[in-house]
């Protein structure tokens, strides 16, 4: 016979890299977990933060890596609430962007198991603070669009081009390392060579780097480390960041007028207000 109380779950944000950026609840619940069970994403400064007695299980499912299936990843979650765990479920960034929760939450309903979810800070929000760029500004970009770009994706869900417009901002999670088709999609949705782009490398971990760059020149940016996100759009006009440009010869010389949101200096830009 058992006694003990079923366990809670809980579906926490580790945010992006910096144990800084952990929200204090996150804290909280782990330093009471039992049992932690984080993505290949969560950094080592945040793994950090959880007490030596807590048992700790790298359940990432990232490419390269030794598979471990979502259903195993829910049985473990299950079996250890179950038997009076308090687990803690850590994702990078937000739970509930790009995380498969839907998936976790499921399970968790079915099995009668109490959770809850703690939001984190997602990638772009650390990349745009880093970058000291707004991913809205009320004149040039009345809509902020986050896409998967995983090459898993299936058709439906990478049908993003319609969602293009000169006043988004874009942003690309998992954005690989093949940009060919990503730029010809985006310049056939009408967005101009001289269109800004950052990549963001490691957002908010020691191994930071921003690159800006146009999209006329994308093609020819090193690749980045894992994990980076790719933003695209007129907010990223004057954002902090190596600038990379076409190796000579590579893009056309236009004669066409810059169009007037993109023409934002860096000077210029610093001086963007809050909405
Ligand atoms: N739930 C996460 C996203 C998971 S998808 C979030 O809210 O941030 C994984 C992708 O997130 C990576 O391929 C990369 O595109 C992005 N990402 C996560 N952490 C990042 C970081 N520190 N810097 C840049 N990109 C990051």
């Amino acid at each position: 016979m058992r006694y003990s109380l079923p366990g809670k779950v809980y579906l926490a944000g580790a945010g992006p890299g910096s144990a800084k950026l952990l929200t204090l609840r996150a804290l909280e619940v782990l330093q009471e977990a039992d049992l932690v069970l984080h993505d290949g994403l969560v950094s080592a400064d945040v793994l950090a933060c959880i007490p030596a007695r807590t048992a700790v299980q790298s359940v990432g499912k990232r490419c390269g890596q030794k598979k471990i299936t979502q259903d195993e990843i829910n049985r473990r979650m299950i079996r250890a609430a179950r038997s009076g765990q308090t687990v803690v479920r850590l994702k990078g960034g937000d739970p509930l962007i790009f995380g498969r929760t839907h998936e976790e939450i499921s399970a968790l309903r079915q099995a009668g198991i109490e959770f809850e979810i703690i939001p984190g800070i997602t990638a772009v929000a650390a990349a745009a603070a880093e970058a000291q760029i707004p991913l809205t500004e009320r004149n040039t970009a009345s809509k902020l669009v986050l896409v998967s770009n995983h090459a898993s994706t299936n058709k439906m869900q990478r049908d993003w081009h319609t969602s293009v417009t000169r006043d988004a901002t874009m942003v690309f999670y998992m954005p690989g390392s093949d940009f060919a088709s990503l730029i010809a999609e985006l310049a056939a949705s009408g967005l101009g060579e001289r269109t800004p782009c950052l990549m963001v490398s490691n957002a908010a971990r020691p191994e930071q780097k921003l690159i800006r760059t146009t999209l006329g020149a994308l093609d020819s940016v090193p690749v980045a480390t894992a994990p980076s996100l790719l933003i695209v759009g007129s907010a990223v006009a004057g954002a902090r960041g190596e600038e990379w440009l076409a190796p000579a010869g590579s893009t056309e010389e236009t004669d066409a007028p810059e169009p007037e949101e993109f023409r934002l200096s860096l000077q210029e830009s610093d001086q963007i207000t809050a909405e």
